[in-house]
């Protein structure tokens, strides 16, 4: 199966991806940790990447097109995959498609986690993540049990730059102007399935199960 998951920063995107691994079977491709890797590791991408993200903007769309065609094309994604974070663009909706259509396949569904504004932002400057292995914690919502310290390697946690309010405000602009464009390009076709993103994870993920498989 071949999912697309569409949605502000801080729906919750990144966490349905991952439950939706365990029950599939099939890879979470992110943009957003592709990149992040390739900062922490201080490659060209990174450095050139590194720029933007700081900024709360994209990153060039022939970069991120790139980084996705190669991972398309890994023997893990062969059974389907999942796409959170990509496309964010047109220009990059259209790659993807052209893309696919190189290799004979094909989207088979978009999810939408659709949450307001204020409530993104409300979880966004709460966000707290791993430096040592990358988990992620909320001070509010899932604080972890000693302050400042993951509880599942030990690591120092710290809010990314990414995650600070004004960079914020200027990534949820970004999402108004860019990606949100994309929900209609993926309703037209019929393939758009909008989950309402407030509640209980469990409850959410049930939601888009349901979307999926009707
Ligand atoms: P995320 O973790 O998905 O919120 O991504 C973090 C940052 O990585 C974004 O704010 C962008 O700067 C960059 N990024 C991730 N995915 C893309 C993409 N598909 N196109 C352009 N930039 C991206």
């Amino acid at each position: 199966m071949n999912l697309i998951l569409l949605g502000p920063p801080g729906s919750g995107k990144g966490t349905q991806a991952q439950m939706m691994t365990e029950r599939y079977h099939i890879p979470q491709i992110s943009t957003g940790d592709i990149l992040r890797a390739a900062v922490k590791e201080g490659t060209p991408l990174g450095r050139e990447a590194k720029r933007y993200m700081d900024q709360g903007e994209l990153v060039p769309d022939e970069v991120v097109v790139g980084i996705v065609k190669d991972r398309l094309n890994a023997s893990d994604c062969n059974s389907g995959f999942i796409l959170d974070g990509f496309p964010r663009t047109l220009p990059q909706a259209e790659a993807l498609d052209t893309t696919l259509k190189a290799m004979e396949r094909g989207i088979d569904h978009v999810v939408s986690i659709e949450v307001d504004k204020d409530e993104l932002i409300r979880r966004l400057t709460g966000r707290r993540t791993c430096r040592r292995c990358g988990a992620m914690y909320h001070i509010i919502f899932d604080p972890p049990k000693r302050d400042g310290i993951c509880d599942r390697c030990g690591g120092e946690l710290y809010q990314r730059d990414d995650d600070k309010e004004e960079t914020i405000r200027a990534r949820l602009q970004v999402y108004e102007r860019q990606t949100a464009p994309l929900i209609e390009y993926y309703r037209k076709r019929g393939i758009l399935r909008s989950i309402d993103g407030v509640g209980e994870i469990e409850e959410i993920f049930q939601k888009i199960i349901k979307a999926i498989e009707g």
